[in-house]
């Protein structure tokens, strides 16, 4: 079985658009220090998965193709992602959308991943109660005590990285 670190996409990943959705390659930013942070999540042996909400699908503002374009793209950049697993749907409408945890349970279908050696990186509350869910350990990315839900709170992936590190 696999150890693996999910990774909640917008935020994380890339820079997080205010009240709207990334639907193109040229919104789609990645942050500082990801790529260095991915590779050493590597070299420690997790898998990496990308789990996200993508609402803007089932509110017909981008299309699904748009959005697996973004994909695309961002496995060309950042090839150390092994497999994204993603919820177009609207909110309260499907069982897959985080907090809801069908996504995660996808994923340790299809790649034999052992939930209590794994990891949830997110920056919304829904990540961690999802990985929490499962019994995952989970980092909140955010700046402020008050909004932390998480086992960890860190301030970006790099931070997130030191914290696996010293803690797994
Ligand atoms: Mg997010
Ligand atoms: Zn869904």
């Amino acid at each position: 079985m696999s150890k693996t670190v999910f990774l909640d996409r917008d935020g994380v990943i890339n820079k997080k658009l205010e009240n709207d959705y990334v639907k193109s390659i040229s919104e789609f930013e990645i942050l500082e220090g990801v790529k260095i942070a991915l590779q050493k999540l590597k070299e420690l042996g997790y898998l990496l998965v990308v789990i996200t909400n993508q609402q803007g699908i089932g509110k017909g503002i981008m299309s699904e193709k748009d959005l697996l374009k973004v994909h695309e793209h961002m496995l060309k950049e950042l090839p150390e992602i092994d497999d994204i697993f993603y919820c177009p749907h609207l909110n309260g409408t499907c069982n897959c959308r985080k907090p809801e945890n069908k996504m995660l349970y996808d994923a340790k279908e299809k790649l034999d991943i052992d939930f209590n050696k794994s990891w949830m990186i997110g920056d919304s509350k829904s990540d961690i109660l999802c990985g929490k869910s499962v019994g995952c350990k989970t980092i909140m990315i955010c700046d402020n005590l008050k909004q932390h839900f998480g086992d960890f709170m860190g301030k970006n992936l790099v931070e997130c990285v030191e914290i696996i590190e010293k803690n797994r």
